[in-house]
C-alpha cells in the first residue's frame, strides 16, 4: 500500500507512523507532511525514506533539502495539495489540524486516492461537498475517529439502520458541578482521564464539543439525519460507538481505548492485521460498562452542535471557527472555559446562515469568524 501521511508530526500522524513501522513489507511511505517540527521530520525522513516531504515554511524547506538532497522538499499549502494530488498514492492520511485539511482532502478526491480522514474540520466545514464529491469520484473516505471508526465497521446495510449512537468518555468534568467547570483551569481541563490527545480536541472533550463535531462528522460520513444520531455517555471508553438496525439489534464495536486500532484500520481497510496493540481485549478485565444521558445544561457545546448541524449551510463553519478561536484564547488564559460556549453562541445567533455556501464563501466565513471571535477579547 503506497501511502502518504499529511500531519505526520502530530499526535495521530506520529501514531500512524507507529502503525507502518509494525508492517514495513505492506506500506510504501510516498510523502510525509509535518508543520514544521523538524527534529521529528528528520526523525521520520531516516525512518521511512520518503521520495517527497513537505514542511509548513519555506525557510526549513531549503534547510531540509540541503541535508536531504535526494528527497524532493515543498512546502506550504501548495506543497500539501502536491502531495495530497500525486497519483502514486493509494491512500493518503490527513491528519492535519484545523482547515489545512480541506483543500487537500477535495484534491485527492479529485484525483481518485482514498482518503483515511483525521481532519474533522474538512467535514464540519463542507461536509456536503465533500461526500459529494467522493461519490461522484468513486473515493472512499475512511474515517480515523474512533467513533467513526467503529460506527464504519459496525455498518451493514445503511438502509436497515434505525440510528447511531455515539459514545462519549464525558471528559474530565463529568462529575463536577456547573460552577467547577465555570471555575475550570486550563490544567484541570487537559487532564483528560481516558485519551491522551492534542490541546485543541482536549479541551474541545472537556466541553463535550468534540462530541458535537464528531455528530456532524458522522451525519456527513453516513448519511444519517441528525434525529438518527444520539451520544451517550460512557465513562471507560471501552465501547466506541454502536449501530442499532430497524429490528432492534445493536452492533457495536469495543476494545481498549487505543488510536492505533482505528487508525492502523482506515490504513488497512477492507483488510485486518496484526497489529502494534498487543494488549488483546479481556471483557474480565474491563469489568463493567457505564452509560448515561449527556448532561446538556453542563456541557452546552453539544447542544450548539445539535443546532448548526440541522441547519448546515454555513453555520457549521462559523460555529467551529469561533469554538477554535475560543479554546486557543482560553488556553492563552484570556477567557474562562464557559466563555468558549458564551462566545461561540454568540457567533452562531449574529450569523446569517448561507445555504449551499461554495468552498470559497466557506473558508470565506470561516477567516470572517475567527477575526470576529478575536475582536470579542478587545470589547471586554
Ligand atoms: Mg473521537
Amino acid at each position: 500500500m503506497k501511502i502518504s501521511i499529511l500531519g505526520s508530526t502530530g499526535s495521530i500522524g506520529r501514531q500512524a507512523v507507529e502503525v507502518i513501522q509494525k508492517m514495513p513489507d505492506y506500506f510504501e511511505v510516498v510523502s510525509i507532511c509535518g508543520g514544521d517540527n523538524i527534529e521529528e521530520i528528520t526523525k521520520q525522513i531516516k525512518l521511512l525514506s520518503p521520495k517527497n516531504v513537505c514542511v509548513k515554511s519555506e525557510q526549513n524547506a531549503i534547510r531540509l533539502q540541503k541535508e536531504f538532497p535526494k528527497i524532493n522538499v515543498l512546502y506550504g499549502e501548495q506543497g500539501l495539495i502536491d502531495v495530497a494530488s500525486d497519483k502514486t498514492n493509494e491512500r493518503i492520511l490527513v491528519s492535519v489540524s484545523g482547515k489545512t485539511g480541506l483543500k487537500p482532502t477535495l484534491a485527492a478526491i479529485e484525483n481518485k486516492i482514498d482518503v483515511a480522514l483525521a481532519n474533522k474540520e474538512t467535514l464540519v466545514m463542507a461536509g456536503d461537498i465533500v461526500m459529494a464529491r467522493a461519490k461522484e469520484m468513486g473515493v472512499k473516505i475512511l474515517p480515523v475517529d474512533s467513533e467513526h471508526g467503529a460506527i464504519h465497521q459496525c455498518l451493514s446495510n445503511r438502509e436497515e439502520v434505525e440510528k447511531l449512537i455515539i459514545t462519549a468518555s464525558g471528559g474530565p468534568f463529568r462529575n463536577k458541578t456547573i460552577e467547577d467547570i465555570k471555575n475550570a483551569t486550563v490544567e484541570e481541563t487537559l487532564h483528560h482521564p481516558r485519551w491522551n490527545m492534542g490541546k485543541k480536541i482536549t479541551i474541545d472533550s472537556a466541553t463535550l464539543m468534540n462530541k458535537g463535531l464528531e455528530v456532524i462528522e458522522a451525519h456527513h460520513l453516513f448519511n444519517m439525519p441528525y434525529e438518527k444520531i444520539q451520544v451517550v455517555v460512557h465513562p471507560q471508553s471501552i465501547v466506541h460507538s454502536a449501530v442499532e438496525y430497524v429490528d432492534g439489534s445493536v452492533i457495536a464495536q469495543l476494545g481498549f481505548p487505543s488510536m492505533h486500532i482505528p487508525i492502523q484500520y482506515t490504513l488497512t481497510y477492507p483488510y485486518r492485521h496484526e497489529g502494534i496493540e498487543t494488549r488483546s481485549f479481556d471483557f474480565i478485565k474491563a469489568g463493567r460498562l457505564d452509560f448515561e444521558e449527556p448532561d446538556l445544561e453542563k456541557f452546552p457545546c453539544l447542544k450548539l452542535a445539535f443546532k448548526a448541524g440541522a441547519m448546515g449551510g454555513t453555520m457549521p463553519v462559523v460555529m467551529n471557527a469561533a469554538n477554535e478561536e475560543a479554546v486557543f484564547m482560553f488556553l492563552d488564559g484570556k477567557i474562562s472555559l464557559w466563555e468558549i460556549y458564551e462566545i461561540t453562541n454568540k457567533m452562531m445567533n449574529e450569523h446569517k446562515n448561507i445555504q449551499n455556501p461554495t468552498i470559497e464563501q466557506i473558508l470565506e466565513q470561516d477567516i470572517l469568524t475567527r477575526e470576529k471571535t478575536k475582536n470579542q477579547l478587545q470589547k471586554k
